[in-house]
Formats: structure tokens, sequence, C-alpha cells
């Protein structure tokens, strides 16, 4: 079982450009704060006027931890796993998996690249892969 994604209004723009192979962030058009994930309004100055823009998709791992109690369900099955969240060199952090790479070799610090999967139809989930080579599985 796999939770998916349902882009709204809101998301939508994130979504599309994930299925076309992009990593975007909203922008503030006020004072360049630019976040994840997608709001209505600048978290730190509250404008209404922002822009999408493409990220570079490489980051560091900012921290780590490895489920294994499942909170829910649709998880159960993938017992254990590793969560991580991504600094991206833009700001932004991502929580996210980390793929071709075994659990005990990731490490806070590491460089990591965005890569897309399709878990369902038309819907490309952005998660991270190392970028040094020798740690992938
Ligand atoms: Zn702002």
């Amino acid at each position: 079982m796999v939770i998916v994604p349902k882009p709204d209004a809101l998301t939508r723009p994130y979504w599309d450009a994930a299925r076309a192979g992009r990593l975007v962030a909203q922008r503030c058009n006020v004072c360049s704060r630019i976040w994840h994930p997608p709001l209505p309004s600048c978290p730190a100055c509250g404008a209404q006027s922002i822009v999408w823009i493409p990220l570079s998709g490489n980051g560091v791992i900012y921290s780590h931890t490895i489920i294994h109690h499942a909170a829910h369900a649709a998880v159960a099955d993938r017992t254990p796993y590793l969560v991580a969240l991504v600094t991206l060199d833009e700001g932004p952090r991502l929580v996210s998996n980390i793929l071709d790479c075994p659990m005990r070799a990731v490490r806070i610090g590491m460089r990591v690249a965005v890569t897309f999967q399709e878990i369902a139809p038309d819907i490309f989930l952005p998660q991270f892969r190392p970028l040094e080579a020798g740690v992938r599985s």
C-alpha cells in the first residue's frame, strides 16, 4: 500500500514540475524567502505575491531517523525504513526517503541529489540519493 499525494490548487505546480523531472519551490516576490511545503502566503512577511522557482535538486542530509514501528497501516509492511530531513542548497528542508543507499551508510552532512519515482499514475515523488560515488548500494 502506498500513500499517494493528492495535488490541489496550492500544490499542483509542485507535482506538475515533479512529473516533468524538476524540483520547484515558492519564493516571495517581496522578501525573496524560499520555502517548502507550499503555502498561500509568505511565512516570513505574509505577502501573497509568490512565484514558483526551479531548484538545483541538490542538498545535504540535515537529520535522519529509522522508523521501526509504523505509525500508519500504509507503511506497516515497509519497516524498518529511513526518513531523512534534507536541506536544499536554496534553503528549504524536505522530509524524504534516501534511495540507492543502505540505511547504515546514511550520514548527517551527506550530499544528496533529487530523483523522481513514479509512485502512482502521473504522481512522481521527489526523493534523494547520495551524490558521492561508493555509498550507493
Ligand atoms: Zn516574504
